[in-house]
């Protein structure tokens, strides 16, 4: 019998699981029995790809760019990934801010929803916690971001899995491996890229527990749900996010077959397994080993494109939350601040969600938080802030689960384009445990 593909294994996983989930909604003590007793399988699944986050990306970046040869390499490759990267999102934000400018979601809200909402939502603790940890952010100086770039020290950053200051690390690493004569470099290097073998391998022995844990998660996602009329009532706003984030996967696929010549079927058969976990976790960081894993064996980008392109890209390439935010923001003001609709508004929502994708961290629901930011910057009334919340927080948790699908997908987009213009992008080759690895 032909063995099931990894992606429909989970996606029966899932299946499963939302079934699951909707059949304890209606018994008697069943969102409590799947909160004690389900739910804790998908956080193990999570905590396991956190684990083996950091040691990957360490290795795989100090073992990719020590193989570089050319330190000249190391800025073009930089360079490129970060112009492709700010021209994405770019284009995310224009295509979120012109639907929702066409369609208007929020013009036609009766009064008395509004004030649903506001009861509902406006004092809950998700919607001041968002509101609270944007205030901590803000209290930053212009440039804390930048320095927040450089550890002090590694191991507070590899403990706190600062993603980017890790990075840093590896890159300063891999580059003094690279100036000091071979035979001084071999044994770390050796060390770095046998670590890097082990750490694939446990994603190979991981992702066979997938199909399992996505059970849990979908099935505390449903029970965690508990509100279909104010869901029905933003359903003009959730389907334009949707919409739009739909036609963000249109963009990429075009990118993928002009630029790299592949086809785009098989580019989402490649890449479906990390975008199912995205949707799942809703963390682009939790699913970072898959993606990578996913992006060097099975699409063929090199080590020393995917170590770097796809962990700064989890961090700081966020085009499903960009789009998600220029929406988000417009609809609150039509919803409860017309007057603030005016076009240098608008414009000032293109630079501040560019900016705010880029500090959003690679978890859950950070792209509400800094959706307070891009409102601030365009002075939405304080007062209001907790009501405009209140007013998205109901479809979030879904609309998370989508843009961090578009999150994802981005990141591997444009690692191969980047290994596509530096010649490092070859057929791929599928390891021995893998999913499609051919069985003797
Ligand atoms: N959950 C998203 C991610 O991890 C971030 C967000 O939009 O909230 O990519």
């Amino acid at each position: 019998m032909k063995k099931l593909a990894l992606h429909w294994k989970i996606i029966i996983g899932m299946v499963l699981g939302i079934i699951f989930g909707f059949i304890m909604n209606t018994v008697d003590g069943g969102k409590g029995f799947v909160s004690d007793w389900i739910a804790p399988f998908g956080k193990i699944f999570i905590n396991l790809l956190k684990l083996i986050a950091v040691p990957l990306i360490l290795a795989s970046l100090i073992k990719g760019i020590s193989d570089l040869k050319d330190i000249s390499k190391i800025k073009t490759m930089g360079l490129r990934t970060i112009i492709i990267y700010v021209g994405t999102t770019l284009v995310a934000i224009v295509i979120g801010l012109t639907i929702v400018n066409t369609v208007q979601p929020g013009t036609g809200m009766s009064q008395e929803t509004i004030e649903k909402i506001k009861m509902k939502y406006e004092n809950d603790a998700g919607v001041t916690d968002k509101l609270m940890k944007a205030s901590a952010q803000k209290d930053a100086g212009p440039l804390q971001a930048l320095v927040d770039i450089f550890p002090s020290n590694i191991f507070t950053a590899l403990g706190e899995a600062k993603m980017l200051q890790i990075i840093f690390f590896a890159l300063f690493v891999g580059i003094c491996l690279l100036l000091l004569p071979e035979k001084k470099a071999k044994p770390l290097v050796s060390f770095f890229d046998s670590l890097n073998e082990v750490v694939m391998k446990m994603v190979d022995l991981i992702m066979l527990f997938a199909p399992y844990a996505v059970l849990a998660l979908m099935a505390n996602v449903i029970v965690a749900f508990d509100d279909t009329e104010i869901l029905v009532k933003l359903l003009w706003y959730a389907g334009c996010v949707v919409f739009g984030l739909g036609l963000m996967i249109g963009f990429y696929l075009i990118l993928v077959s002009t630029y790299t010549k592949k086809s785009p079927v098989w580019f989402l058969k490649q890449i479906s397994p990390a975008q199912l976990l995205a949707f799942s976790t809703s963390s682009s960081a939790a699913t970072l080993p898959v993606t990578m894993e996913r992006v060097e064996e099975h699409i063929g980008v090199d080590k020393e494109v995917s170590g770097f392109v796809l962990p700064v890209g989890a961090t700081v390439n966020m085009d499903g939350t960009s789009l998600y935010q220029g929406i988000a923001a417009v609809f609150i003001m039509q919803v409860i601040w017309p007057e603030g609709l005016t076009f240098t508004n608008q414009l000032v929502i293109i630079v501040t969600a560019l900016l705010a994708s880029i500090g959003s961290a690679a978890v859950p629901s950070a792209g509400m938080v800094m959706l307070v930011i891009v409102l601030e910057s365009i002075g939405f009334p304080a007062e209001l802030l907790p009501i405009g919340l209140a007013l998205i927080f109901a479809v979030d948790r879904p609309l998370d689960m989508c843009r961090t699908v578009v999150n994802v997908t981005g990141d591997a987009t444009v690692s191969m384009l980047v290994a596509k213009s530096l010649g490092k992008l070859h057929e791929p080759k599928p390891v021995e445990w893998d999913d499609d690895y051919p069985k003797k």
